[in-house]
């Protein structure tokens, strides 16, 4: 329901429940038993912005003056009454929201004390304003008469404020509950107001009264309360019950006993109940969620402990793969130097060519072994971050040269295999440890070399793009098959082609160019086609400044 319709609900509610008090209040008594009116506008002050509330208010004076008046009351008190009724209504209003600065809120025990006092004070200004009419018009004593108005809107305000202040939700009731409550509403009910009874016994109504308030939704206990309400007034004007009707000698004890405070009294338990529940059921699950987090922690805090067990346990196991791995590739040029070593010893006859050719197969695998050694250092130093190169600021086309110069192509290819080198013709200045990128383009230079069997090209260059140097080296080899390409960088390995052909190497050349590479800021990268050949290079940052040659 939007806001204006229920505003205009409220109102009308405001005009009949006016009258009805006035009609059902008993004859002689001059003031209502159930004064519903005041609250209802209340609460549609709480529920409307700011600017609405003096229209409110006016409406809420016109049309209790009207309720009385239709009522039955004399003319004259009407204006007043209203006035009264309208002060009732915005004081608490006011207050409950902090002049409209807040939502109504009933969540803690200050929020209680609060909505006790302001709904207090609210009831007194009827209060008030009704003994200001009894010295002129009742005959009756003035203590009596404030009490009367000011407990009878007490207890209706407390009731129907509950319905636009924002209490903590409570859980939907069990529908067994609902019944069981039902049960006890109706025996209480029967009980108390059982022709034959005598005796006082509306206290059973109170538990009643508590269960609903603190165990079901703000809604359901107010309808339950008004309901409660409508109906002890109807059988208090009948003459039957505990209340009897207020008579016109009334004392103040017999209005402190009537209906009136006994609603208001049950009221202010249902809602101490209430609210010391919900701050225990809020501090349960405040505790739930404390415990929750606690358990959250914990588990994650040993899903870290088991990712990290499983980390040490592949570090091993990678260390203990590349241990067996190192192994294997030294034993193999070691039993060849072994077994050409002891050919050499045993055999003195040995013409010089045999002997000269075993002596190179000798030496070729000792290159190999001191090659491989220094690669596994090279390896344990960039593993062991031990790796630092010694940066200064050279030109990158002096490196490019040098490699180049270092990676020799085998005599017997001079004719089938051409080199080329292309640099630019200004000073490419790179802050770089000279020998380390050396190594990197000699790695790159002498796989081209390697892999390109019979006749062929390499083509070592090096450009500048931007901010970035990029030396590249292209052959016209075999290429590299497309499902090696993603382990091309990884440790010892090789391709199937490397391993058939009986091509020399280690499998860490291209590991090492990458931590080089890494080591100054820069990347490497390789495009390959199997049977067409690759392109390496390395990027590396450009530096400022020229280099000293
Ligand atoms: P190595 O050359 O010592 O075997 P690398 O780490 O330098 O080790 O290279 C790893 C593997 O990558 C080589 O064994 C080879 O299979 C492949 N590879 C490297 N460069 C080339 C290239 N230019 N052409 C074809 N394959 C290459």
């Amino acid at each position: 329901m939007g806001l204006h319709r229920r505003q205009a609900a409220a109102m009308l509610l405001v005009l009949v429940t006016s009258y009805l008090a006035v009609r059902t209040s008993p004859g002689d008594a001059g003031v209502s038993e159930w004064w519903l009116a005041s609250g209802i506008g209340a609460c549609a002050m709480v529920i409307s912005p700011r600017r609405h509330v003096p229209v409110l208010f006016l409406l809420v004076a016109v049309l209790t003056w009207a309720g009385n008046h239709l009522g039955g009351r004399a003319a004259a008190t009407g204006p007043w009454l209203g006035l009264g009724n309208a002060v009732e209504s915005y004081v608490i209003a006011l207050l409950l929201t902090h002049n409209w600065s807040r939502s109504a809120t009933l969540q803690s025990w200050a929020d209680l004390r609060r909505y006790f006092i302001v709904v207090a004070l609210g009831s007194a200004a009827p209060a008030l304003m009704s003994v200001g009419l009894s010295l002129s018009m009742l005959d009756r004593s003035l203590p009596v008469i404030a009490a009367w108005v000011f407990i009878n809107h007490l207890g209706c305000n407390l009731v129907l404020m509950l319905m636009v202040a924002r209490r903590p939700p409570t859980p939907q009731p069990a529908p067994a509950e609902v019944l069981g409550h039902v049960a006890f509403l109706v025996a209480a009910t029967a009980i108390t107001y059982a022709p034959s009874n005598q005796q006082s016994v509306a206290f059973l109504l109170t538990p009643v009264v508590v269960w609903a308030g603190s165990r079901f939704p703000s809604r359901w206990a107010v309808l339950e309360l008004i309901a409660l309400g409508g109906l002890i007034t109807a059988f208090a004007q009948a003459g039957i019950g505990p209340f009897e009707v207020l008579s016109a000698d009334a004392t103040l004890v017999s209005v402190l006993a009537g209906m009136q405070s006994f609603m208001a009294t049950n009221v202010l338990i249902a809602l101490m109940f209430a609210t010391g529940l919900a701050l225990e059921r809020e501090r349960g699950l405040a505790m739930v969620a404390h415990q929750r987090e606690v358990e959250a922690a914990t588990s994650a805090a040993l899903e870290r402990e088991r990712e990290a067990n499983v980390r040490m346990q592949s570090m091993d196991r990678a260390k203990n793969e590349l241990i067996s791995t190192i192994s294997h590739e030294l034993r193999t040029p070691l039993t060849s130097i072994v077994g050409y070593v002891e050919l050499l010893e045993d055999d003195a006859n040995l013409g010089s060519e045999r002997r000269a050719d075993l002596l190179g197969r000798v030496s070729r695998n000792a290159d190999r072994l001191l090659a491989l050694a220094k690669d596994v250092l090279r390896i344990a130093a960039v593993d062991e971050r031990e790796f630092m190169p010694d940066k200064q600021l050279i030109d990158l086309r002096d490196c490019v040269l040098a490699a180049q110069d270092a990676a020799v192509v085998p005599a017997s290819r001079h004719d089938e295999l051409k080199i080329t080198v292309e640099v630019p013709n200004r000073p490419v200045p790179a802050f770089v440890d000279a020998q380390e990128i050396e190594r990197v383009v000699f790695n790159f230079v002498s796989n081209a070399i390697k892999f390109t069997p019979g006749a062929g090209s390499v083509r070592v260059w090096l450009a500048t793009l931007g901010a970035t140097a990029r030396i590249s080296v292209e052959d016209s080899g075999l290429g590299i098959p497309q499902d090696d390409q993603k382990r091309i960088f990884e440790r010892f390995f090789r391709t199937d082609v490397a391993r058939q052909n009986a091509v020399p190497g280690t499998g860490l050349g291209l590991s090492i160019a990458r931590s080089i590479a890494e080591a100054h800021g820069g990347t490497v990268g390789f495009i390959s086609h199997e049977g067409e050949g690759s392109t390496f290079w390395v990027d590396l940052p450009i530096a400022l400044g020229t280099p000293a040659r």
